[in-house]
């Protein structure tokens, strides 16, 4: 080791679980902040939409920048929340700044503290100097990024694979990194996703072949759903479709809207489009429609389709519906229940397919013992991933000639400090926690102070629901009881009416669809804004 004074490395999310990265790194009193990410809960969190680690630790310190890898939910998605209170300029590369963009000005907070970096480009903030460098990832514009602080070089690989010919041309930046690792690199962090996972990631242009294929032998429409961010399939599908003489729909506003910003880089050209209104009448052996929901939430547009509640689109015998995106841990539950609605409407559903429909972009062993070979770290932090993630990634290093003490393995709130006489790690030196965010537009986070405060303010309102029978219950709202719970129950009982056997047999379904009509009856009704807890027996 070599630097001159200590940096130290604090994970509050991201180490030990999926998703919800975010790194803070210290020197002196310098500070930066590496992705601020949320993750997206299973069912054992009913109501609760995503989940971001709590980031009070970073109140109490002077923040100098926020670097951004890439632009997936579990590295940007908690920026709002950061950004409510820190000011610090947010650097990332173009793409990234627009996914950012997107979020703050969702959440009504200022975007002038997004800063677009140039790749190669070194900046400086407080103790603390970056670069970002371009990653194959699945999202355009990911990177790593070169850290430096207090004579210590940092090379963190964001997410990252090595596709050395991805169809969008977004390769790996081998040559600049070499050249960044040329002056050597003390600590190289690395995403550890699929660690465990043998030889190499495939190439997306695998599931560009795989999709073709699946789509030549399907009469009817093709409806295809990944994430609203993976440009490179959207791209691929799209084209795969326009070379059979389909005209491309899409549907949802998430995947719109990050097909206008793909548009807008001219990362996306669909020379043949068609309105999603259009859809009822075009042949359907003409069309593929694209959308989101591939995690079977239950506002999507998936979702809505796959019971037969979406305006401009029904499914018909024979129409085929492909899921291009891997099922998040915790999420298989709510993907099958989509899939079994799909499949009584009639459609042919393909998840898995031979060619692949749908290839990682994550590293695999072998990419990243290359990458391990590209950097020549003197020693190796494993990040983005669950214990045994974190656990096969440090054995990659091991193997490839690291010494066993030099690949540390922390945990979130564990500080590791890089000093003149070796690595130190402080086991549990700082609180971390979660904060839970429900489906609202604006951020609530349900941390116990706020929580609190709003239930103080506005009280809480269950909606019980049992067979046909409604019950509400509500404690702490400032209205009277038994109109409040007329109306709210009026509004459940139309939802109970209208909704289809299969629907009614949904409870994730019903619980969605209760807490939106008895949260707008109360907004409508009584201008209040309770805690609404729905609960299907
Ligand atoms: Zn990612
Ligand atoms: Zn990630």
């Amino acid at each position: 080791m070599n630097g001159s004074s200590e940096v130290s490395l604090v994970a509050l999310g991201g180490l030990g679980e999926f998703g919800r990265n975010v790194l803070w790194l210290s020197c002196g009193d310098s500070n930066v902040v590496v992705d601020a990410g949320v993750s997206f809960p299973d069912e054992a969190f009913p109501g609760i939409d995503r989940i971001a680690p709590d980031l009070s630790p970073l109140r109490s310190v002077r923040i100098d920048a926020v670097l951004l890898t890439h632009g997936h939910e579990d590295h940007v998605g908690s920026l709002p929340l950061l950004s409510e209170w820190c000011e610090a300029p947010v650097y990332s590369l173009p793409f990234t700044a627009a996914l950012a963009r997107r979020r703050l000005e969702e959440a009504g907070l200022a975007i002038e503290r997004l800063v677009e970096v140039r790749r190669g480009q070194t900046l400086r903030a407080g103790a603390f100097a970056f670069t970002f460098f371009r990653v194959s990832h699945s999202v355009p514009d990911s990177a790593a990024i070169l850290i430096e602080a207090g004579g210590w070089r940092l090379l963190h690989s964001g997410d990252f694979k090595l596709d050395p010919d991805p169809p969008d041309g977004e390769t790996t930046d081998v040559e600049g990194i070499a050249q960044a690792a040329a002056a050597g690199i003390d600590l190289a962090l690395i995403d550890s996703t699929n660690a465990e996972r043998p030889g190499r990631a495939l190439s997306e242009r695998i599931a560009g072949a795989g999709l073709a294929a699946a789509f030549a032998d399907a009469p009817g429409r093709i409806v295809l759903t990944t994430f609203s961010s993976h440009v490179a399939r959207i791209s691929q599908a799209a084209d795969a479709a326009m070379a059979q003489g389909r005209r491309v729909a899409i549907l949802g506003r998430s995947m719109r809207t990050i097909a206008e910003i793909a548009e807008r880089f001219g990362r996306l050209r669909i020379a043949a489009r068609i309105a999603p209104p259009e859809l009822a009448d075009a042949a359907p052996s003409r069309v593929l429609c694209l959308m989101g929901g591939s995690q079977g939430e239950p506002f999507s547009a998936l979702y809505r389709l796959s019971l037969d509640e979406h305006a401009d689109l029904k499914l018909k015998p024979g129409d085929l519906v492909l899921f291009s995106a891997r099922t998040i841990p915790g999420h298989e539950r709510s993907v099958n229940r989509v899939t079994d609605h799909l499949v009584r409407r009639g459609a042919r559903v393909l998840r898995e397919a031979d060619p692949p429909i749908h290839v990682s972009g994550h590293a695999h062993r072998d990419d990243i013992a290359d990458w391990l070979a590209l950097v020549k770290p003197r020693s190796v932090l494993p990040v983005h991933g669950e214990a045994r993630m974190l656990a096969a990634a440090a054995e990659i290093a091991r193997e490839h000639g690291v010494p066993a003490e030099s690949v540390p393995l922390v945990d979130n709130g564990d500080r590791l400090t890089l000093s003149a006489s070796g690595m130190r790690i402080e086991r549990r030196a700082v609180a971390t926690g979660k904060i839970f965010l429900d489906s609202r537009p604006e951020m609530v986070d349900l941390e116990v102070v706020r929580d609190r405060r709003r239930l103080a303010e506005e009280g809480f309102v269950v909606v019980l629901v049992h067979d046909r029978e409604i019950a509400v219950v509500s404690r702490g709202v400032a209205r009277d009881e038994t109109e409040l719970s007329g109306e709210v129950s009026r509004a459940a009982r139309e939802v109970l009416d209208r909704a289809t056997a299969e629907e009614r047999a949904d409870a994730e379904w019903l619980r969605a669809e209760i807490a939106l009509v008895a949260k707008r009856a109360c907004r409508r009704e009584f201008g209040i804004r309770p805690v609404i807890v729905p609960v299907i027996v």
